[in-house]
């Protein structure tokens, strides 16, 4: 008998009826006490007594998803030991997502990306705090009590550069981003950390949105707020963790602002600005053009041929983070899109977008950063 199960950190999904080999799913819906809320598409189970068989499994409601689009040409992340991720092929018809796994062991792993606990997240702020001159900022607490904190690292009177990652909580690969980016400037032997550490102070927040992380959510709070709508009026109730950072940010300023995310849809990694504001200054563009060569050069996976168009401009377009910023700071302010199936430039078969790859991209962003900087 197969046994699913989802109690654990960012577990979600609901067992609709198990026969057999045949297990039909439904991915749940957020987990927020805001009824209103309805984003569903983060799903992450364990499947128990599957050694030697061939697992048949249905996602039902797929084309229910915030995000249908996002299952088209989609691989499932598939774990035995929750450490090592590979991906299987999926099948869908716009309505229903299927795969068949013949599973090698008694208990599999299966995830929408590769995720990244709340362990980790703390190992990763203990690790920072340790180099030389970093400072552990508590940011308050989160609606279901978690702390929000921020790690600052580099000169004090160093340009202040803000990094922010996980204000969507599914798209798991921006902390794994901006763990590669932590390692890479605690590396004592690497002249790029050394001299960007001398030049500026880092901000960064690892994880923006800790209950929704925790809750297995792909982009709501507990409160049920989408995060990366609240900027223009972050609300001390809904939404606190946002009020927090832009509470610091007016306090240190801001000269670089870097927001990452996750893309459901698009196979390729890419950047949006603030194009539309009308604030959008020929300053900002010429860094945004040097932002992008010099990261193309120092990451190949990034691109600038795909992406989304730039918008015409509305007053909503400052509820986003990215645009609030720029706006406010008149810097460079940019959301980092990363894909949750690949990048079909340089695709890879085994792995498709992984954690490993988000945290070599997020070393690799401290050269295109380092450019802005130099002006
Ligand atoms: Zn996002």
């Amino acid at each position: 008998m197969l046994n699913v199960s989802c109690q654990f950190d960012s577990g979600a999904i609901e067992v609709v009826r198990i026969d057999g080999d045949q297990l039909d799913l439904a991915i749940r819906r957020d987990s927020t006490t805001d009824p209103g809320c309805d984003f569903r598409q983060w799903f992450h189970f364990r499947v128990q007594g599957a050694a030697g068989r061939t697992l048949s499994l249905a996602f039902l409601n797929a084309g229910a998803c915030t995000y249908a689009a996002g299952w088209h040409g989609y691989r499932l992340c598939v774990s035995y030991d929750h450490r090592h991720w590979f991906r299987i092929p999926t099948r869908f018809d716009g309505q229903v997502m299927r795969a068949e796994f013949a599973c090698g062991h008694q208990s599999v792993y299966f995830a929408y990306f590769e995720p990244y606990d709340w362990e980790r997240h703390l190992v990763l702020l203990g690790r920072a705090q340790a180099a030389p001159g970093a400072t552990m900022i508590d940011l308050g607490r989160t609606p279901d009590g978690r702390d929000l904190n921020a790690v600052a690292l580099g000169s004090p009177d160093g340009k202040p550069v803000w990094i922010i990652a996980r204000q969507h909580p599914g798209e798991s690969m921006a902390e794994w981003f901006v763990e590669g980016l932590i390692d890479r400037l605690l590396d004592g032997a690497d002249s790029l950390a050394r001299t960007l550490l001398a030049q500026a102070r880092f901000y960064l927040v690892p994880n923006m949105n800790p209950d929704g992380s925790v809750r297995g959510n792909l982009r709501a709070s507990a409160t049920g707020a989408n995060l990366n709508r609240e900027w223009m009026q972050p609300d001390p109730v809904r939404s606190p963790e946002v009020l927090a950072v832009r509470t610091k940010m007016a306090e240190t300023g801001c000269e670089f602002f870097l927001d990452v995310h996750g893309d459901e849809a698009l196979p390729f990694v890419f950047i949006a600005g603030s194009e539309m504001l009308p604030s959008y200054s020929d300053k900002q563009a010429r860094l945004q053009q040097r932002f992008a060569e010099a990261f193309k050069l120092a990451a190949p996976d990034f691109q600038t041929e795909h992406g989304y168009p730039s918008d015409k401009y509305t007053a909503d377009a400052l509820k986003l983070a990215s645009k609030w910023v720029g706006q406010a700071f008149g810097c460079l302010s940019l959301t980092l899109e990363m894909p949750f199936k690949d990048n079909d430039n340089l695709p890879d078969a085994d792995h498709g977008w992984s954690a490993e790859r988000s945290r070599r991209l997020g070393a690799a962003v401290l050269a295109p950063i380092l450019a802005v900087l130099r002006g």
